[in-house]
Formats: C-alpha cells, sequence, structure tokens
C-alpha cells in the first residue's frame, strides 16, 4: 500500500534517445526492473528527449524497440500511458516553464546574467588563486538597479538554482553515507537563455512527480545527485514532491584495459549481441553480474530467479569488468536450456536470410530438426549456427581455402577414395556405421580417426570445424555425400 511515509516501490528507466542502446544502458534498466518486479512494484519508462539537436525518432524506436526484445516491460510509459502521462519529456514543456517560474517566485532560483567569457574569466581567477572554481554566486543577489541595468544592456539570462549553504547528505543503497560540502556544489543552472529547461531541473521534476521511490542509475551520474537532493527539498516545501527519493548508483562498467567502457565502444552496443544472436535471457543474466552476484556459486540463472533474488541492496560499490568471453559462455548455458523446439525457432533468423541461395525449397525443414539438437549443445551464440548447417541447404559447400588446404595434406586422394568405397557399401541407418567406415578408411592408409576425418569433413562441409561429422552425413544423406566427395576428387585431381 502506498502512503506518506513507506510509498510502494516506484522506480524509473529514462534514458535520452541518441544513438544506438549500449549495455550500461541496458544494465540499469535491468536492475530498475528487476527491483521492481521484486519488490512487486511499478517500473516507469520515461523517455528525456528535451535536447531536440540531440534526439531522434529513430534512437527512440529503437529504445522501445530493445526493452521489448529483452522483455524488460514496463508499467507506465510509451506506448501504455499511465497516471503521470505524457512520459516523453518533449511533452512536458509546460510542467517545466511553471515549476521554474514557482521556484524563481519562492526564491529557490534567480537570474544569472553572467556571459560565458565572465564565467571563464572568474573560474580561471579561482583556480590559480586555489579557491573553488564553480559558479561563484555573482547574481545571487542582484539589486533591482542592477537587474535594469543588465536588462538594458541587452544580456540574456539563465535560471540558476540556489543551492542551500549547508552540507547535503544522503544515504546511497550501494555506497552508504555520504556527504557533498557547499563549495564543491555550486548554484546550477536549470533553463536555458532561450528558455529550454535542463537535464538538472525537468529529470528531477519528473521524478517528484511521478513519485519515483529509488532512483537506481549509473554512478556516472552521483555528482548531480546533491544537486537533486536540494532540488527535491525546494519541490517539498512547494507541496510538489512529498519526499526526498533513495537513491542508489551502480558501479562502472569497465572494458578493454581496465577503461572505462564508453557508449562508443564497438563491444557496447546492445544491437550487436542482438545481431550475434545473444538470447535476451543470456544477455540479461549476464548484465545482472556487473555489479551484483546471484550466489557464491552460480552464475547462470534465469529471469525468474533473477527476481526472485535481486535486491539492490546486494548490488556492489566497485567496478565490474565486461567480459567478453563470460558473456558469451553464460549466453550458451541459455542456450542449452531451452527446449530443442525454441532453439529451432530462436535460430530462424539466421537459416534463410544470410544466403541468397537458400531457397525456399532448399531449405529442408526434416534435416534441421535432425540436426539442431546437434547445434544446440555446442553453439555460443545463435549466429553461428549458419556456418555450422549451411552444407545441408547449399547445393555445394562453401569453398574455404584455407580449410581446404589445411585439410587436404598428404595423400588425401588415396584417403577420399577409400572413404567413399567404405561409405557406399555403409549402412546409412547409423552414424556410428559411418564412422566405422571412415575409421576402417583411415586404417588403410595409416591414419588416425582425426586425420582420416578431415578430408572428408572439407569435401561434405566445406569447413574444417562443425558439428558432429557422421551425424552431420547421416543427415545430409548418402547420395549427396558420394557426389561432394567425387567433387573433391575431381578438384584434387585438376
Ligand atoms: N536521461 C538521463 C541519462 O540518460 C537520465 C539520468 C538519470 O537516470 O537520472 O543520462
Ligand atoms: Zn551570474
Amino acid at each position: 500500500m502506498a502512503s506518506a511515509t513507506s510509498p510502494s516501490v516506484r522506480v524509473r528507466f529514462c534514458p535520452s534517445p541518441t544513438g544506438n542502446p549500449h549495455v550500461g544502458l541496458v544494465r540499469t534498466a535491468l536492475f530498475n526492473w528487476a527491483f521492481a518486479r521484486h519488490t512487486g512494484g511499478t517500473m516507469v519508462f520515461r523517455i528525456e528527449d528535451t535536447d531536440a539537436a540531440r534526439d531522434s525518432e529513430e534512437s527512440y524506436d529503437q529504445l522501445l524497440d530493445s526493452m521489448r526484445w529483452l522483455g524488460l516491460d514496463w508499467d507506465e510509459g510509451p506506448g501504455i500511458g499511465g497516471p503521470h502521462a505524457p512520459y516523453r519529456q518533449s511533452e512536458r514543456m509546460d510542467i517545466y516553464a511553471d515549476v521554474a517560474k514557482k521556484l524563481q517566485d519562492a526564491g529557490h532560483a534567480y537570474d544569472c546574467y553572467c556571459s560565458a567569457p565572465e564565467l571563464d574569466e572568474r573560474r580561471a581567477a579561482a583556480r590559480a588563486a586555489g579557491r573553488p572554481s564553480g559558479y561563484d554566486g555573482h547574481c545571487r543577489d542582484l539589486g533591482a538597479g542592477q537587474v535594469e541595468a543588465y536588462k538594458a544592456e541587452g544580456r540574456p539570462s539563465i535560471v540558476r538554482f540556489r543551492m542551500p549553504d549547508e552540507p547535503i547528505t544522503f544515504t546511497d543503497l550501494v555506497r552508504g553515507e555520504l556527504t557533498f560540502t557547499p563549495e564543491n556544489v555550486p548554484d546550477f543552472g536549470i533553463v536555458r537563455a532561450n528558455g529550454a529547461p535542463l537535464y538538472t531541473l525537468v529529470n528531477p521534476v519528473d521524478d517528484a512527480l511521478m513519485e519515483i521511490t529509488h532512483v537506481l542509475r549509473g554512478e556516472d551520474l552521483l555528482s548531480s545527485t546533491p544537486r537533486q537532493v536540494a532540488l527535491y527539498k525546494a519541490l517539498i516545501e512547494l507541496g510538489l514532491a512529498s519526499y526526498v527519493p533513495v537513491f542508489g548508483h551502480l558501479p562502472y562498467v569497465m572494458g578493454e584495459g581496465n577503461k572505462k567502457l564508453s557508449k562508443r565502444d564497438p563491444e557496447a552496443s546492445l544491437n550487436l549481441y542482438r545481431e550475434r544472436g545473444f538470447l535476451p535471457e543470456g544477455l540479461l543474466n549476464y548484465l545482472s553480474l556487473l555489479g551484483w552476484s546471484f550466489s557464491a556459486d552460480e552464475d547462470v540463472f534465469t529471469v525468474a530467479q533473477l527476481i526472485e533474488k535481486f535486491d539492490i541492496a546486494d548490488v556492489n560499490a566497485n567496478p565490474a569488468r565486461f567480459d567478453l568471453k563470460k558473456a558469451e559462455a553464460i549466453n550458451a548455458d541459455h542456450i542449452r536450456m531451452l527446449d530443442v523446439k525454441a532453439f529451432a525457432e530462436a535460430c530462424a533468423p539466421w537459416l534463410r536470410a544470410p544466403f541468397a541461395s537458400w531457397a525456399p525449397e532448399a531449405f529442408d525443414q526434416a534435416a534441421w530438426e535432425a540436426i539442431a539438437p546437434h547445434a544446440q549443445t555446442r553453439l555460443q551464440v545463435l549466429s553461428d549456427i549458419t556456418a555450422n548447417v549451411d552444407f545441408l541447404f547449399l547445393d555445394e559447400p562453401v569453398h574455404d581455402e584455407a580449410s581446404w588446404a589445411k585439410a587436404m595434406k598428404g595423400e588425401p586422394a588415396a584417403l577420399l577414395t577409400t572413404a567413399r568405397a567404405k561409405l557406399e557399401a555403409a549402412d546409412w541407418s547409423s552414424a556410428e556405421a559411418l564412422k566405422e567406415a571412415v575409421l576402417a578408411a583411415g586404417e588403410a592408409h595409416g591414419l588416425k580417426l582425426g586425420k582420416a576425418q578431415a578430408p572428408v569433413r572439407v569435401a561434405v562441409t566445406g569447413r574444417t570445424v562443425g558439428l558432429p561429422l557422421f551425424e552431420s552425413l547421416e543427415i545430409l544423406g548418402k547420395e549427396k555425400t558420394l557426389v561432394r566427395i567425387d567433387a573433391a576428387l575431381a578438384k584434387l585431381a585438376a
């Protein structure tokens, strides 16, 4: 039950629609979502699109599409609405103008007429003198005459929030109690000279109006928190908010070379993981481990288990390291966890589209269903399916010259000729019998199975690595297998 003292959890995910979604953003969305679902709270999805120059509709569509793909559903927001609609800040401009005016009327904000060169000059002077270099409060208490004079000059003004003169303290859910002293948090702009409200205003105003109880976001935003706490207190005084939300700052994610993973790093792009065929559950599982852990000895779990266990209080303040290998290994485990039908369906995007030559009639559903269980136990990402099964659907195997050169060493023609004869005579109803045939061919030429099967594999599939060979041959069938060995022999003879 919501009440003024213990409101039920309301969290928000509030990205700006600029560029492609990245894994840091998804981690933030996930932690908010998992906390909402764990507590039976409400997930609010808000779009912070107040920067017309950087925001795009395309990015907005991508954000929604990404959230849907990941299965991170929201209770209020785009496409659903809710009691605090609209959820796009570009549609809430009147609200911000009204709140800015109220803040100003109550003395919590003031017009600042300082020009950029003036600010720069004073900042440099303060630095040189070893004083704090933030805004110096020049326009805090201008006399009416001075204001008139600035106006007469035609000076533009921004609106600045007046920070209280005492320290700001709050208890971060991840890092404990934090205190910021006034000299480190100077008065800050909330409305531009052209009247456009800034993030510093719209973000806490919406958090207040949307009754957000917990602000969970990246550590990079920690420096804005004391300002937001102060602004919240002003909003409470104005009757626009009833409590300061609790903050929790999620640890940095480090990439290659122990540098902060940047949204511009290619491995940070969510689309990359989608295109490579990560399962949403696999990716969410991995991303949840960036700052949190499921248990001491288990790091593979379902989304349902994640929800059951997730608590923001268990998030670790230490930087987390993004480890692609581990992400792939966890994804592989999730591929194994699917039932084989679901696996076969999940592979669909990578089964036909990649090769124009896979005409609908070339796609053999029965062959696919037969090979799918073998693939399911071996793939790390779904996009790998293409190279593993294309030999079943192409008229000829892919021509990979490097594989050919590697496998066709020694006397490949002699070996292939024997293998062909043994395979022709073999019982094709069992992969084991095909293995015996190739084993026998190898023995005839003094080769172990591994060396004997390499030319057969390349002749039939085009590649040196792939799914278990004898099952592959069985599924491809006798006729096609022999034709491909003949083609390889012709190529060797040419
Ligand atoms: N729109 C802001 C961002 O994407 C939200 C920051 C916040 O969560 O407060 O950085
Ligand atoms: Zn000023």
